[in-house]
């Protein structure tokens, strides 16, 4: 292959079949959020860099290294975005979304970071988010992760676990990160060297660190639960209570921190082992701070955001799909007159019965060539139609995927004989 054509590193097509897998989840996932009265909103996949700077933070991962950024013609520097949270938000300001009132938004669509490609991680990625906004209780968190479980459960997806954890206020973290800092300061020794960096810059991501010396040596840092104040420690016992009444489990982790500077307060993930190192599917929590920051009226928020590829993994893995099949049927007509009747018969067929999948022959053939083809496709059944079907006024009916003799079907009534048929399968 020439050096032109090679598809970009960490891009990938998304092919049929499985491009069926991918409509299924985001059509289950529309539904979720739309039963919810969660509306869409469709956002650029460009933005300016500075946006990204702002929210999701000049020191964190993302921004520091994970950026498509360039300039435009006027020297502006644009991003691909790596995430749609900071879009929302910018929307909802730019457009007056943030009126003081309650607002649920969800959103889908590829996401662009410049990681190392794995199974599971990608250069272009997709998300489906969902965000609220103006509402202050632990309520909200609650719904948020209500939805999750309930596109689990509507996927019949097994074995995602939900791990939560309470960033505390402003106040409190300021705290909780003097605590940490002094702890870390006195073991800086056993840091590694990512880590020590962090120490001046992003001091609570070193408790997301993946080297085993370094998590042996958190065991015994300060936790953030015992920094909280006490609105924080009622918000987020208010959370679980709301989650046990909703009969989701979860699972505290102190060392859940986020990778984005602007979550406040709780936090959460889900993940499953069955993907590796890659095992965040769907992760959020709360941003209380986040449109003012960004020059917005002080509206409390939160939201979360799960990643499509990693989902339609797991859901593959756990064989939630039913195996993919053919069209219902494959039209094969023979000589002129009968493919011009073709083209009308399926037409008609096509307004009687919405939801059948019919592919009318191309390009003409013999029969053996056009019936190669249907076999090829995984159609149910042929419909023939040659000079003396068309003179009787019918079809020849062949089944393809089942022993059964083929039959002459009068044209007036194949579409309730497919009905029939389709409706039974
Ligand atoms: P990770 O810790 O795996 O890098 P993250 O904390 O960076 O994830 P978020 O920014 O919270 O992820 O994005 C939400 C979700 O998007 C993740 O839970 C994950 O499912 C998915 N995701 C994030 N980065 C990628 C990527 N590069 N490729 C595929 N999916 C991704
Ligand atoms: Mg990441």
């Amino acid at each position: 292959m020439t050096q032109a054509l090679r598809p970009v590193r960490g891009f990938n097509d998304i092919l049929p079949p499985a491009s069926v897998h991918w409509q299924r989840l985001e059509n289950e996932a529309a539904a979720v959020l739309e039963q919810a009265g969660y509306g869409e909103i469709r956002l650029p996949v460009v933005e300016s860099t500075d946006l990204f700077a702002r929210s999701i933070g000049a020191s964190s991962d993302i921004v520091e290294k994970e950026m498509y950024s360039f300039p435009d013609r006027q020297g502006h520097s644009l991003s691909l975005r790596p995430e749609a949270t900071a879009g929302c938000v910018r929307a909802g300001i730019t457009q007056g979304l943030f009126d003081g009132g309650q607002l649920r938004l969800w959103y889908r669509g590829p996401m662009f970071r410049h990681e190392r490609p794995q199974k599971g991680r990608y250069r272009q990625f997709h998300q489906i988010g969902a965000e609220a906004f103006g509402m202050t209780g632990a309520g909200i968190e609650a719904e948020l992760i209500a939805l999750a479980a309930r596109l689990w459960k509507r996927i019949g997806l097994n074995g995602v676990t939900l791990k939560i954890n309470t960033l505390g206020s402003f106040e409190d973290r300021k705290r909780y990160r003097a605590a940490l800092l002094d702890f870390l300061h006195r073991h800086e020794d056993s840091l590694d060297d990512d880590s020590r960096r962090r120490l001046g810059s992003n001091p609570l991501r070193i408790l997301d660190s993946k080297v085993a010396a370094t998590r042996e040596l958190l065991e015994n840092a300060p936790r953030i639960v015992d920094s909280l104040g006490s609105a924080s420690a009622a918000h987020f016992d208010e959370l679980r209570r709301q989650l046990d009444a909703l009969g989701i489990a979860y699972v505290c982790d102190p060392f859940l921190v986020r990778g984005l500077d602007y979550y406040t307060g709780s936090v959460f993930e889900w993940v499953t082992d069955a993907l590796g190192a890659q095992d965040a599917i769907c992760s959020g929590g709360r941003y209380d701070g986040l449109v003012e920051e960004l020059g917005g009226r002080r509206t409390p928020a939160a939201g979360w955001a799960l990643g499509m590829e990693r989902l339609v993994l797991l859901a593959e893995s756990q064989a939630v799909f039913p195996a993919p099949s053919g069209p219902d049927a494959y039209l094969v007509a023979l000589g002129e007159a009968p493919e011009l009747r073709a083209l009308a018969l399926a037409e008609a067929l096509r307004d009687r019965l919405p939801r059948l999948r019919l592919i009318v022959n191309a390009d003409g053939g013999s029969l053996k060539a056009q019936m190669r083809r249907a076999d090829k496709c995984g159609a149910r059944f042929a419909i023939i139609l040659g000079e003396s079907e068309l003179a009787n006024g019918a079809v020849t009916v062949k089944p393809l995927l089942e022993k059964q003799e083929q039959l002459a079907v009068a044209q007036d009534v194949l579409a309730d004989f497919l009905a029939q048929r389709i409706q039974a399968a």
